[in-house]
Parts: C-alpha cells; structure tokens; sequence
C-alpha cells in the first residue's frame, strides 16, 4: 500500500474508531487543534504513564512537578522567547499558501536524499548479495553528482539559517525551482519572520491589564522551579525534573494531523549535571531515550538519530530521536543539552541568586542542563502509524488490526458473551466485574461474535474472551489472541495471572532496566 494511504487511512480510522476528533467538529473544525475520544483519551493516558514511571519511578533521582500554563511574562524574555522563537514564513501568491521556509528547503534537501537511496536501492537488486553500498556511494556518477548538490544546498541552508537572513531563504528557494504543491507556481512573497507565541491578557483593562503568553514548552516551568524542588526534595546533583502538560504554539502551516498542532502536549525532563559533565549525560540520555521507544517493540529500524549541526542559540549538542512516519522519518523527541543558558538567564532577569550549592564540592554553581522533551501527540501518532495493519485472512476476508503494544491498548480484554441468553451475559459480567479492577475490560454482547472481534481487533484489544453454554459448567473460557487469532480454552480463575503481566506497563518498564 502506498505510504500516502497508509496515512489517510490511520486518520481516517482514528476518527471511525473514536481516537482522535478535530476539535469543535459540528462547527467543521478548528485549524491543528484536535480532540481525542474514548478510545485515544486511554492511548495517550498509556503513553504518558509509560514515560511518567520511565523517568520518575525507575529513577530514584527524578521527580514530577506540574506547573501552570501561565508564567511570569519576564520568563519568556528571559528565554529568548520573545525575541527569537521565530520561524520564517513564506507566502504563494497563487495558492494564498502559506509555508514555512525552512520546511521547504528541508523537503528539497529530502528528495535528493530519495533519489540517492532510489538509485542505491536499484543497484542493490542489480548485484545482489556482493552489493558493496559505500563503494557504490563512492563511485556512482549519478549518486556523486545528486550528492554534491544536496551538500552544496545544505550548507547554503545552514548558512542562511544561522544568519536569520531571510533574502537568502527566499533565494533558495527560487534558484532551486521549489513550487508551491497547490498551485504548481514559484510566484512566492518575501520571507518574514513570525512569533509562535499565542498571548492574552491577565487582570481587567482597568488596572492596566497585563500581557501574558501560553506556554510554548513545558520547560521554563521546570527551570523556574528547580530550586524550589531541589531544596524541598533535599535533590543532590545530578538529579531530574520531569514533567508532562500543555504547550501552545500558533504553527504558521499545521498539516499533518496531529503532528504539528497549536495545542498539544509535551512530556519533558531537565536533568541538572554539573558543568562539564554535560555531554557524558548528553550520551547517556540518548541511549536511555532511543531504548525507551525501541522496548515498545515496533522494529528497530523504525527509529533513527537526527544530530542537528545548526544548534539553537542555547544549546552545545542535540539530537532528535526521529521515527519513520507514512511521511518519512520525522522527529518525535528532541534531547538537547542546554547548557547553564537557562539558569542563568533566569538569574540575570530575576536578580535573584538561583546557583546550587554542591556539599561535596563545597561551592555554588549553575548547573548546566540536559532536556529530553517528546510530544504526546507526535508519540501517538507514531504509534497508530506503526500499529495500523491490514491483513489478508485464510478463509479470503481481510481485517484491519492496530498491533498495539498490549501495554499501550486503550482496552486490554474483551468479555464478550456468545450470545445475549441463557445467563450468559450474567456470567460475562461476573468475569468482568472480578478483572476491571486489574485492567481496562470491555465488555460487548451486541453482533456476531466474528464482528465484535473485528471491532477489538481494530482498537487494539490484545485479548478476548468470548463465554459460550459450556463456560456455566466448567468455569471455563475462550481466550483469542489479537495478534495469531488462536483460541485456547482457559480457566476463568487463571485470567488475571496469565493477562496481567501481559498487559501492563511493567513488563515494558522492565525491558528498560
Ligand atoms: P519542529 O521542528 O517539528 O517544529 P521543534 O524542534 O520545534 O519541532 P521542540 O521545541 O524540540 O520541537 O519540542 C519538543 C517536542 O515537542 C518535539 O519533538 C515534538 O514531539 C513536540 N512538538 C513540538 N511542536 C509540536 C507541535 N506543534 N505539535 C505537536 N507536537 C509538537
């Protein structure tokens, strides 16, 4: 199936499915803003409580906070905010389109890097098992050719990026013939630069109101607070600060589902190091963060390193932890190392003392900074993107299935009754009523017991259990796996034992330590 489909069709179902809803949808929607229903609410409730015990409960050192979405407005100056967190627009005169410039550029830099791989893919098949590719990258004059121009834009990017000078973006893009994907034309505008921050005001005009922002990260929050924790949770360094909440950004172009939205969700801890020891913590969050996706077992090679070589203004390393969307590989999660920018800016506008006292050094320093900081969101929509299969069945029917991590699936057993007579359905309920206090049951008695297993397979219920006449003399059940659809007939008194380590998040958690 075309990857393009595949994408249509995991936004789709999430509709169809109760996931995910545009927000405000009798009122046709709102631009990036988006609701999730009964089934997502549980998804991403999974998510954040996977990361939440991955950072908090695994490590003795790290503790939650949950600040407010409104801060101090001098935060935002002193982070750099106000005055930088730009990103630049371009406009197609055609289309009325708007885009962002990097992004343009970067989709360009991304199709000389397709038409590489398609003729390294090419050779491959030709020469078989002796394929050597790095000779072949070396050699090929097509690959060379298409090679010198993708480094040649990339470093003119890069350039123009650092310098913020936006004549340039714009040169780019017309000396590398980008068009607009609406309207086929090059006819763009100047680029110009546009705040993402959304602001209100806080306090009625009349005491003269004052101008306050939406969070657009969840980390400022943190840095504020760190020596309030420090000090109350009697924290030595290096420790951690996580946190999960809201964060507000007005995108200029939100395509893409729930990828790139105006309000979403963030999942972010700061790690306080000592100065110098940054980049050994740098590596060791990079690893830990890359296992903590991989546990979830959706294939290794769905995940991959992006180190940015342009570093934001605060920071001495980052990398992205990027996953292969329908769409390519996209990033999902940002580890940055922050340096003491933070800190120190905080220290510099609020005039206040906010150093660290180290007892085993007997000195006061700032601490410098590591952040892992992953979208709620985005990690769903990888998710879905990596669980949302159709599979062709033996008897000639076909299925769609979300091979959801059972730790992850909104609903991990089905009670389902094999008919709505005959104490069935009372004995459904019994079972249900004796595991709902372990995991998350459904139960459903409505269809032919081949739908109601159609309908959990499509919501990623791991397990069913279906309670037929035989099941009120023996005590026993048919248990059927999502995944290989096998049935086994088990012990009532058996499920809790044989599902709960099964479904929980434990079992991921320990693949972790
Ligand atoms: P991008 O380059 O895609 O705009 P970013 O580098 O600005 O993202 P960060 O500021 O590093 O993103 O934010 C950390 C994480 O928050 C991202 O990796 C992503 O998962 C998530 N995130 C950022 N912006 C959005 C958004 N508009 N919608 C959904 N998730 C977002």
């Amino acid at each position: 199936m075309a990857q393009d489909d595949v994408f249509k069709k995991v936004v789709a179902h999430c509709k169809e499915y109760g996931f995910v809803f545009p927000s405000s949808d009798i009122y046709d929607g709102l631009g990036a803003v988006y609701d999730y229903g009964q089934m997502g609410v549980e998804l991403k409730n999974n998510i954040k409580t996977y990361w939440w015990q991955s950072m908090v409960l695994l490590h003795d050192n790290i503790v939650g906070i949950d600040s407010a979405i409104f801060m101090h407005p001098t935060i935002w100056k002193a982070s750099g905010h106000v005055d930088a967190f730009n990103d630049p627009l371009i406009d197609n005169r055609d289309s009325k389109k708007r885009y962002r410039a990097d992004v343009l550029i970067e989709e360009q830099i991304a199709k000389y890097d397709e038409k590489i791989e398609k003729e390294v893919a090419k050779a491959a098949k030709r020469f078989g098992e002796s394929f050597d590719r790095e000779m072949f990258c070396q050699t090929n004059p097509k690959v060379l050719a298409e090679k010198a121009k993708r480094d040649a834009l990339h470093e003119r990017f890069s350039v123009a990026m650092n310098n913020v000078d936006l004549e340039e973006l714009r040169q780019i893009i017309l000396d590398e013939e980008i068009v607009c994907p609406i309207s086929g034309t090059r006819n763009w505008t100047e680029v110009r630069q546009f705040n993402l921050m959304f602001s209100t005001e806080m306090g009625s005009t009349a005491d003269g109101a004052m101008k306050v922002y939406l969070r657009p990260e969840t980390a400022q929050g943190i840095f504020v607070n760190y020596l309030n924790v420090q000090k109350t949770g009697r924290m030595r360094i290096p420790f951690g600060i996580a946190q999960i909440g809201k964060a507000f950004r007005n995108e200029i172009v939100a395509r893409q589902f729930i990828f790139r939205m105006r309000e979403f969700e963030q999942m972010e801890m700061q790690f306080f190091v000592q100065p110098g020891k940054e980049m050994e913590w740098f590596e060791h969050w990079k690893q830990f963060r890359l296992k903590w996706h991989k546990a979830l077992g959706f294939g290794d090679d769905k995940y991959r390193y992006h180190d940015h070589e342009k570093l934001a203004h605060y920071a001495n390393a980052a990398t992205d932890i990027e996953f292969k969307m329908p769409f390519g590989f996209k990033e999902v999660e940002g580890i940055h190392s922050r340096t003491d920018f933070d800190l120190s800016q905080h220290e510099k506008y609020c005039g206040k003392n906010i150093k660290y006292f180290d007892p085993e050094l007997n000195e006061s320093y700032t601490p410098y900074v590591i952040e892992t900081s992953i979208g709620v969101d985005r990690m769903f929509l990888s998710v879905m993107c990596a669980a949302y299969t159709e599979e062709a069945l033996a008897n000639g029917e076909s299925r769609v299935v979300l091979k959801l991590p059972a730790a992850l699936a909104p609903v991990k057993l089905a009670v389902l009754p094999l008919v709505k007579k005959d104490g069935l359905p009372e004995k459904a309920r019994e079972i249900m009523n004796e595991l709902k206090f372990s995991f998350n049951c459904y139960y459903e008695e409505k269809d032919s017991i081949g739908k109601r297993y159609r309908r959990m397979d499509a919501i990623g219920t791991p397990y069913c259990v279906t309670v037929d006449h035989q099941t009120l003399e023996d005590n026993m059940v048919t248990l059927r796996d999502r995944d290989t659809m096998e049935q086994k007939r088990v012990a009532i008194a058996d499920l809790r034992e044989l599902l709960q380590d099964k479904v929980s998040i434990t079992s991921v958690l320990k693949k972790l330590s």
